[in-house]
Parts: structure tokens; C-alpha cells; sequence
């Protein structure tokens, strides 16, 4: 039976230290190996347990190589008749969009499961400990599939889940959808399964980070015009979400922008400001439905791949 569990690390907060134990905010992120986060949780001493460090970064500086290399280690050690499953430590600030990445692309029905913290390693009231021992209780779980979230003693769908807090310990959310099962003493209460579709794969994502198509977000503030929309027209854009107002709605100015830049042949998504809800109906400019602005950018992404 396959018992070894994968611990890939990344960086984040979970990773940071400060000078200062009740500093909850001027630390620096990644700096402790996983290795090291792994021994500060003696729950898992007991447990077949490896570990990989992918990367050393602070999640805001995520970029496309460190996707690919992580969706490929992922890939590699999910597909290991011995492996059970693998728990992914990152930052907080990107998270949402690296749990969007590794649920398109990633094709194994294991459990993938991705962890963090809103405190660094040295404060007193360090959260990492516990959400890494969750998410390994969430991989050991029968029932868990795909890739998922464990943080704050909650389970999320790697497809759903939203930064939505910027200091809270339970900082993430999945707007209507809710969490997929809560977490007490390693043990998990599910409350619904994770939603599936069908994986892109790795060869999907194989070509060089820098070829990668260029997807940028603007927002339709109060007052918005067009002239951000033209500039990046002019820049050769691939694809722009646009983060609309309450049901995806956009300035005038902005949206007669958008329509050029898509007759032009720029991809356009249109997605919401708001922190929750979906986009519906709209024929010019295409929704993002569920999508918040950044996943929606991912998921641009990966269509213009094709
Ligand atoms: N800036 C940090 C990161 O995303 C924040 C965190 O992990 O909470 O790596």
C-alpha cells in the first residue's frame, strides 16, 4: 500500500523568521528549509515522510519556471506506486493561483495538497505547524482527491479557494462554494467532494517560461478609461482579464477599449472586483464565470498555450 507522503517546499511565510517573536509582519518569508518545518511538527516523526525543496521564494515573486518545475516534481513523485499523496508549503499571496495552475494541469486522482501560514516560523503565534500537519492528515485521508488547500483547519478545492483576508490566521475562503471538509485533532468531517474536470498535462505547459503568452489584469475603477487597455494593445498583449464592477460591468471608455483590443485579437476575459460571485450572461466580451481576476489570468493563460 502506498504510505510515503511527498513534502514539496517553496518558501512563504511558513518559512519566515523575524528578528522579533511578536513582529507578525516585518519578517522575512522563505528562509527555513522544509526540512526544518517538517521537524518542528512532532506528530510526524512517526510517518513515512520525504522531502524536497523546490524553491526559496516569497510567493508575491512566483513566476512560470517555478510553476513548471513544481507541477513536474509534482507530476513525478504523485505518479510513484508508493506514494500516497503530496503536501505543497507556499506563501499565502499566490497561493490561489498555484492551486488553480496544479488543478488544470495536474491529471492524478491523489491527493495534492497545498499549505501555509499567515505568521513566520518564529512567532508566538506561529500557525505552520498545525496547517502542515493538517495537510498531511488531509493526504492520509481516504476520501481526499486532486489538488486541495489545507489551512486554518479547513479543507478548500484547489480550484476554488481565494485569498480573501490580508492578516487573519483563517484568511481564505471559496466565495458560495464553502470548504470541502473541516479539520479538528487530524481528522477530517467532509462536507462535500472536491469538483474535478478533465487535466491539461504536463506537455501542456512544457514551453519555455519566457514564450509564455502575456496576460495582464485591469481593474474598471470609478472614472476608468481606455488608455490602459490601448497602451498594452500597443505592447503586443495576449490576453486581458478585465476585473469588472459587481457583475463583470465595465466603464464605457474601458469596454469600447477591450472590444477593439478583442478585434484586434486579444483573448478578453471578463471577470468581477468583487470578492465573491460569479460573472453571468454578457455576449461581447466572454465571462470568467467563477474565476476570480487572478485565477482567471491562469486560466488564460493555459487556454493561450494551446
Ligand atoms: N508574502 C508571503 C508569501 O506569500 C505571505 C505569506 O506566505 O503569508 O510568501
Amino acid at each position: 500500500m502506498a504510505s510515503t507522503i511527498v513534502i514539496l517546499g517553496t518558501g512563504g511565510t511558513i518559512a519566515g523568521t523575524s528578528a522579533s517573536a511578536d513582529d507578525a509582519v516585518g519578517y522575512t518569508a522563505a528562509q527555513l528549509g522544509i526540512g526544518h518545518l517538517v521537524a518542528a511538527v512532532p506528530a510526524l516523526r512517526e510517518l513515512d515522510l520525504e522531502c524536497e525543496q523546490i524553491a526559496q521564494l516569497d510567493s508575491k515573486d512566483m513566476d512560470i519556471a517555478t510553476w513548471q518545475a513544481l507541477a513536474a516534481r509534482a507530476a513525478y513523485h504523485l505518479a510513484r506506486a508508493d506514494v500516497a499523496g503530496v503536501v505543497v508549503t507556499h506563501g499565502t499571496d499566490t497561493l490561489e493561483e498555484t492551486a488553480y495552475f496544479l488543478h488544470r494541469v495536474l491529471a492524478s486522482a491523489k491527493p495534492l495538497v497545498l499549505t501555509a501560514a499567515m505568521r513566520p516560523a518564529t512567532s508566538i503565534a506561529a500557525d505552520g505547524p498545525q496547517n502542515l500537519f493538517d495537510a498531511v492528515s488531509t493526504v492520509r485521508d481516504a476520501r481526499a482527491r486532486g489538488v486541495l488547500v489545507a489551512i486554518a483547519g479547513r479543507v478548500w478545492a484547489g480550484a476554488e479557494v481565494r485569498k480573501l483576508h490580508s492578516y487573519r490566521l483563517d484568511a481564505f475562503a471559496a466565495g458560495d462554494a464553502g470548504p470541502l471538509a473541516t479539520i479538528e485533532e487530524g481528522r477530517l468531517r467532509w462536507w462535500r467532494e472536491a469538483p474535478r474536470g478533465a487535466a491539461l498535462g504536463l506537455a501542456h505547459i512544457a514551453r519555455d517560461a519566457t514564450q509564455w503568452p502575456r496576460v495582464e489584469i485591469v481593474i474598471n475603477p470609478a472614472g476608468a478609461s481606455g488608455r490602459i487597455v490601448d497602451a498594452l494593445l500597443a505592447q503586443g498583449v495576449h490576453g486581458i482579464v478585465a476585473a469588472g464592477t459587481g457583475n463583470g460591468t465595465l466603464h464605457r471608455d474601458l469596454e469600447a477599449a477591450l472590444l477593439r483590443a478583442q478585434a484586434a485579437g486579444v483573448r478578453v476575459l471578463r471577470s468581477t472586483r468583487c470578492a465573491a460571485g460569479p460573472v453571468i450572461g454578457g455576449a461581447l466580451l466572454r465571462s470568467a464565470e467563477v474565476l476570480s481576476p487572478v485565477q482567471a489570468r491562469v486560466e488564460l493563460m493555459l487556454q493561450l498555450l494551446s
